[in-house]
């Protein structure tokens, strides 16, 4: 029985809700492999706050899907969404525009593309509606409402899976590669030698480098917040540069507070520290700890690289505090992607940034996974992922909680290095590093291709639509 206020006598096998990138792509993906599909679209009828297009797949504000050099992390997911044939990399292609080493596009041609081919396809039924609940019924529904799901909807998923399962905002602070970090400056050591040392590195400032970081902080450019982004900060999760406005030493008793924190072999005590904590169980990225920002991207850099020990830091991520609905999906998800304690013949999916993925890439990318889950179950094959080595692989691991620390809490990210494991043997330079992990990446995904038995991505690209 139907339980939402979606009104269509529905003949699909699959209901998708959402045309956005993640939805376009995936819906597309189960068309092409001859599974029908109803995709609901709340645009034109409602729009969230960032959606002005009439199109489908709309990307809200950058135009760029950011690197397209396959030794770059974002670059390699590309490439292996274009070998398991995405639409949107198709769109991106005919729309793209000069960007040097990214991958830019005319938006509207972009969008066009891809609204034309979904429309178009005879497996799939566009249906324009909001939908306010998941419906409930026998066959698999695909949650791909975005960041900006529609308020009725995100309630009632909320009353599925609970409060707690939910975020609307991300507060992010910077991510940074391991191996970039000065250690002849920076120190291991945990608080009062509580814990395992290597958990945490320590990077100090005396009392000159701390005025000078707090000057600079003061004096740059914060990312402004649209008119719905507006944040009520709670007082646990201010921005750095907020807690700076403060005063002085704010930040010495707060993130930056020195004590139980001197040097494990002088016992020198410091004006203040940063402290670094270590991200993933590969140990291959640290957090700057307490230090969520809306400094804009190069203030970030340059600022934090003012910090002894961080003064090549290399960023894999960069601190945010934006408007962002997403799930605690290691907690509430099966590692096919679809919401524990559902019976198996009304699974439902979640896909997209909601799913704790960030940008527009690693949106479609969760897309094509969930894609090929549903595929699978629909044909009685147990799902088989991409394997840890590919970027794919490590954005499902990502999403499963599977790289998470324990005891910590699931943030979203991008993709990222740190989302692999690292090589085996230490490579001699930052180049030699990626040029191993991109070639594991690819070999792993060409053995995987061969032996996975989903017959459309086992035909040739040439015979693609
Ligand atoms: C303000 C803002 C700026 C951003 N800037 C960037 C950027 O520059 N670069 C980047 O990589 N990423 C950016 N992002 C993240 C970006 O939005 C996502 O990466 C990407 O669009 C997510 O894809 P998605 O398919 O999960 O969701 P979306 O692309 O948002 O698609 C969701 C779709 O679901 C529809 N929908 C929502 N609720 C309902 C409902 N109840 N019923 C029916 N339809 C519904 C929406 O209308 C939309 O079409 C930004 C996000 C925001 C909010």
């Amino acid at each position: 029985m139907f339980m939402s206020n979606l009104t269509k006598e529905v003949m699909s096998e699959v209901i998708v809700i959402g045309a956005g990138l993640a939805g376009c792509e995936l819906s597309y993906q189960l068309a092409e492999r001859g599974i029908s599909v109803q995709l609901y679209e709340m645009k034109p009828t409602a729009r969230s706050p960032a959606h002005v297009s009439e199109h489908f797949a709309e990307l809200v504000c950058s135009n760029s899907f950011r690197s397209n050099n396959p030794m770059n992390a974002v670059g390699l997911l590309k490439e292996e969404m274009r070998r398991m044939k995405s639409l949107i990399m198709q769109a991106a292609e005919h729309a793209k525009v000069p960007a040097g080493d990214a991958l830019a596009v005319n938006r509207d041609v972009f969008a066009a593309f891809i609204h034309a081919r979904i429309e178009a396809h005879p497996n799939i039924e566009v249906v324009n509606a909001c939908v306010k609940k998941i419906p409930d019924v026998d066959k698999p529904v695909v949650c791909a409402t975005g960041p900006l799901t529609a308020p009725e909807l995100a309630q009632n998923i909320i009353e599925k899976i609970g409060t707690d399962s939910m975020a609307f905002y991300d507060a992010i602070a910077p991510i940074i590669d391991a191996d970039s970090i000065n250690f002849e400056h920076a120190y291991f050591k945990s608080r009062w030698d509580k814990g395992e040392a290597r958990d945490y590195v320590n990077c100090p400032m005396d009392q000159s480098t701390y005025a000078a970081f707090i000057r600079e902080m003061l004096a740059a450019d914060a990312v402004h917040a649209k008119s719905f982004e507006e944040l009520h900060y709670f007082e646990g999760c201010l921005p750095l540069e907020e807690m700076a406005s403060r005063g002085i030493e704010t930040l010495r008793f707060g993130p930056l507070k020195p004590v139980g924190l001197a040097h494990p072999e002088t016992d020198e005590r410091f004006h203040a520290v940063l402290q670094l904590r270590k991200e993933n169980v590969h140990g291959t990225a640290y957090n700057l700890v307490g230090c969520q920002t809306r400094l804009k991207q190069p203030d970030q850099k340059r600022i934090f690289r003012m910090v002894p020990g961080l003064e090549n830091a290399r960023f894999l991520r960069f601190g945010a505090i934006h408007r962002n609905t997403y799930l605690n999906t290691p907690d509430i998800l099966q590692p096919d992607f679809s919401l524990k304690d559902q019976l198996s013949t009304q699974p439902i999916y979640f896909a997209g940034q909601m799913t704790g993925v960030e940008g527009y890439v690693e949106s479609t990318a969760s897309g094509m996974l969930v894609a090929a889950s549903i595929a699978a179950r629909l044909s009685g094959r147990t799902f088989d992922c991409p394997p840890p080595e590919t970027m794919l692989g490590g954005l499902a691991r990502h999403v499963r909680g599977e790289l998470i620390l324990p005891k910590r809490a699931y943030e979203p990210s991008n993709i990222t290095w740190a989302l692999v494991p690292p090589p085996e043997k230490r490579p001699k330079s930052k180049k030699q590093r990626k040029e191993i992990l991109a070639n594991r990446a690819r070999d792993a995904l060409t053995l995987w291709l061969q032996q996975h038995d989903d017959p459309y991505l086992n035909v040739s690209s040439d015979e693609m639509v």
